[in-house]
């Protein structure tokens, strides 16, 4: 589906929340780059996506119910297996179900398990005052203990966002830190003003979540995003 077709899906379902894989598909036609995601209402179908994608893969509960999906139970990954896969499906929904039991659940996402990278997070809130401002931080322990993160206002420029990821405390870890290679800083640049670009462009979204990304030596990939829109 293009962006469009989800916004106005959304809508047309009165819905505030998209769901992680309508986020990624807005996000990927932005010119941000996301793991493969695909919707599995059923085991089976879960098992055929993987089985295309290739192994390893990750399941994730799909529900616009559920914000924090791995404190539910609702994320395993590095599954190497169609018996891997059948096993992670029932647990998800055995124990989503016990922690939500009235949470609508459309299904499950199997995506590509994305290589381990330094996590990062980026995202867009609306400012009482400012309007949309983007946000850019080290994820992990560094921006849930430390906040240690950097916001701008929207529209932003090449610029800005290299002073944003220049004011992060924690920005040695983006050099290369204990043998862990370095981020490829110029594109995480890039990202923050795609995304910048798209918020300006899109006054219905109200909140984006990217949380997190992995960033490699060449490239970045967001493995979790969320969206929220204006009522
Ligand atoms: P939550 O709703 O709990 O934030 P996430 O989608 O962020 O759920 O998944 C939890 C963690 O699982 C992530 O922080 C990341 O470390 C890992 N993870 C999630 N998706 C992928 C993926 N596609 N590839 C690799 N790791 C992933
Ligand atoms: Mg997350």
């Amino acid at each position: 589906m293009t962006a469009n077709a989800v916004l106005a899906q959304a809508k047309k379902e009165n819905r505030s929340v998209l769901t992680e894989i309508e986020a990624k598909q807005i996000l990927a036609e932005a010119g941000i780059s996301c793991t493969d995601t695909q919707l599995a209402p059923v085991k089976e179908k879960a098992v055929a996506i993987a089985e295309e994608m290739g192994y390893p893969v990750v399941l994730k509960i799909s529900s616009v119910d559920i914000t924090h999906k791995s404190d539910a139970g609702g994320v395993k990954v590095n599954l190497k297996s169609k018996e891997e896969v059948e096993k992670a499906f029932d647990e998800i929904t055995t124990s989503c179900k016990t922690a939500y039991p009235n949470a609508h659940i459309e299904g499950i996402s199997v995506q590509s398990m994305a290589k381990p990278g330094l996590e990062i997070i980026m995202g867009m809130i609306k400012d009482a005052n400012f309007g949309p401002v983007v946000m850019f931080g080290l994820g992990g322990v560094l921006v849930e203990v430390l906040k240690d993160v950097s916001f701008r206002i929207v529209p932003i420029e090449k610029a800005d966002a290299i002073e944003m990821i220049d004011e992060i405390k924690g920005k040695k870890l983006l050099e290369g830190y204990r043998g862990q290679p370095p981020a490829d800083v110029p594109y995480l640049q890039d990202m923050l003003v795609k995304l910048s670009n798209f918020v300006h462009n899109t006054p219905q979204v109200k909140e984006i979540d990217m949380n997190p990304l992995f960033a490699y030596e060449d490239g970045a990939v967001v493995v979790d995003a969320r969206i929220i829109l204006e009522d």
